[in-house]
């Protein structure tokens, strides 16, 4: 099978030429061969869960990018990046999630380290930063970010926060999260031990029947078309971890019946913490597509055991499909025969994604995620139509020749894989941190459709395509 990606060099077209560097001019590099399979074409398990090869420019991004994703849609705290300023570049831009409340979270602050801190030290830096900053903000909690060169100089943020929440008594918390030390995934394990530290912290009374969700970042206000069915439901939503989150709602996660997990890439360690220290159970759910939505209404129901709630969930997604059908009817007729590419974070949501698309009448013939699990993998390749190229960890390089080959008329990714899309001349529908309309939920579902085919379907791309120079 992998055989089919070593090119004749004699052979290639522009993009790829001079490529692999290697006998037979792969495109994908020797250890790369087993994180690639085909649908239909082996038995094999996909080769992940591993650290991204050197030298593969992986489209992950640095430990720190994951932690300050997750973390900083909490709206009423304080994020501070100790570190150069060029990683103060995530800000809330690269993940526009929106407060019904305070927006401290669009704030980015950093403590520019320069040359001079990098060789005495910047702990005293960091201490006044924060000091002036929690003072003019009164943030209800503070988050301390560590960079890289605070990994290499070594300055000591957990006493500076110590000392910072001794003496202007709010939380505040040092997120270790030095980008060097791993990939994005391992910046989500650090933000959940960093959640995890708020948890416990007040007791408010809520009903019995309440969830916390976890991974739902309120892009595009999302969140709010959630809280919506569940509130229709009888189903009392307590913390929002992380989009439009609060701290004090968070520090009263404990008290929560259940954990409805959506991106379990990045929250399924934070699901864990809290099963293994409160006994909390959790559910792993996706609000992409119908039939997903309607499994995280129907499985909430499910687990409180509870007649008239899971009728409330039949009646919410009879309503909702019959008024959506006729739309998406529509776009189906005119879809039919399109091909997709997908590579995203979460294979979770790329499963969905596949779904959604086959409801509209295109075929994914790309399915990739940076961070899926054997058995995501599996149940991607059981999904898939015979012939899909599933990939893990993918870069440009592997990511523009298989969309090439497969001919695919609709990239489906986040931002670091737009300008790929954009590159070979294809549509582009960001699924990630940049969009601005809803897709989750019923609603988002007509959304996706109505982007899908208005980019598909765009007659500016037969201009744009690349032709291969001789
Ligand atoms: S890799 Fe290091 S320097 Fe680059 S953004 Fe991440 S923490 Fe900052």
């Amino acid at each position: 099978m992998i055989e089919k990606y070593k090119i004749d060099k004699t052979n290639l077209s522009s993009p790829f030429r001079g490529l692999g560097g290697k006998a037979g001019g792969s495109i994908l590099l020797d250890e790369r061969q087993l994180q690639v399979s085909v649908a239909g074409a082996n038995e094999r398990t996909i080769d992940c869960n591993k650290a991204s090869l050197a030298g593969s420019v992986s489209q992950r991004a640095c430990v720190f990018c994951g932690s300050r994703v997750v973390l900083y849609p909490i709206s009423d705290a304080l994020h501070l990046i100790h570190g150069p300023i060029g990683c103060a570049a995530y800000t809330w831009d690269i993940r526009g999630s929106l407060s019904s409340g305070p927006e401290l979270h669009r704030l980015s602050f950093s403590t520019d380290l320069q040359e001079r801190d990098v060789i005495f030290g910047g702990e005293t830096k960091l201490y006044n930063a924060a000091l002036e900053l929690i003072e003019a903000h009164k943030p209800k909690a503070a988050f301390i970010y560590s960079t890289c060169i605070v990994g290499v100089i070594g300055d000591d943020v957990e006493r500076a926060c110590r000392m910072l929440e001794e003496k202007m008594g709010i939380p505040v918390i040092a997120v270790e999260a030095p980008g060097f030390q791993g990939s994005k995934k391992d910046g989500y394990k650090v933000a959940c031990e960093s959640i995890f530290k708020l948890v416990g912290r007040v007791n408010n009374p809520i009903p019995a029947k309440s969830i916390n969700i976890l991974g739902d970042f309120n892009l595009a206000g999302e969140l709010w078309i959630l809280l919506e069915y569940y509130k229709k439901m009888g189903v009392h939503v307590n913390a929002t971890i992380t989009g439009d989150g609060r701290v004090e709602a968070i520090s009263n996660a404990h008290n929560a019946a259940l954990n409805v997990v959506q991106c379990s890439g990045s929250m399924n360690y934070l699901a864990k913490l809290m099963k293994d220290t409160y006994n909390i159970p959790s559910m792993r759910v996706s609000y992409f597509g119908i039939e997903d939505m309607s499994d995280a209404l129907y499985d909430v129901a499910r687990f409180f055991k509870d007649d008239d709630m899971m009728d409330k969930a039949r009646e919410l997604v009879k309503e909702e499909i019959s008024r959506m059908m006729p739309a998406l009817a529509w776009y189906k007729e005119r879809l039919t025969g399109k091909k997709a590419a997908i590579y995203v974070g979460g294979a979770f949501k790329a499963i969905s994604l596949v779904k959604a698309l086959r409801l509209i009448g295109v075929q994914s013939v790309i399915v990739g995620s940076q961070t899926g699990t054997p058995e995501d993998y599996e149940l991607i390749k059981k999904l898939c139509d015979e012939g899909t190229i599933i990939v893990d960890d993918s870069n440009p390089v592997e990511l523009s020749h298989f969309v090439k080959e497969k001919q695919a008329d609709i990239f489906i990714g986040g931002v670091k894989e737009r300008p790929i899309a954009h590159k070979i001349g294809l549509g582009f529908c960001d699924h990630n941190h940049e969009r601005k309309e809803p897709l989750a939920g019923y609603e988002g579902m007509i959304n996706f459709a109505k982007e899908i085919y208005a980019t598909a379907m765009s007659p500016v791309w037969k201009f744009t395509k690349t032709t291969p120079s001789p």
